[in-house]
């Protein structure tokens, strides 16, 4: 098992998470190291970025399509309504909502994650 944590395999789909800033989704580390790795299986980099999500390595951003983050602390992140493409945020953390939330709903909260939706740059400039 120790062997399989830490193949090489799993390091790359790890450090190409990191390489991106895109925040990518399973297919997307597929399609970036299907060229230097072309025994790789879709599958299996599922699985590892699952795996790894699981233990705190990655975050797992819930969407449509699940993306991966090798950024682990708290961070606002903004959807493209058009392209479905990822990105942080420089928000500073508000503690504040916590408080708001728990007012709210009697919880005790630990922590929230900001999702935006808008249109990307990108996207903006190919509708002019
Ligand atoms: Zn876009
Ligand atoms: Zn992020």
């Amino acid at each position: 098992m120790a062997a399989r944590r830490f193949s090489r395999q799993r390091e790359q789909i790890y450090q190409a998470v990191c390489a991106a800033k895109t925040h990518p989704s399973a297919q997307m580390v597929y399609d970036d190291l299907k060229k230097d790795l072309p025994k790789l299986s879709l599958g299996t980099v599922y699985r590892n970025l699952h795996q790894m999500a699981e233990e705190g390595t990655l975050v797992e951003l819930d969407g449509p399509v699940a993306r991966f983050d090798a950024i682990t602390v708290p961070h606002t992140h903004i959807q493209c309504e058009r392209c479905g493409g990822v990105r942080d945020v420089d928000l500073p953390y508000d503690p504040e909502l916590d408080r708001m939330a728990e007012r709210a709903g009697g919880w005790t909260v630990h922590g929230h994650s900001l999702m935006f939706c808008g249109i990307c740059p990108a996207c903006a400039g190919e509708s002019t």
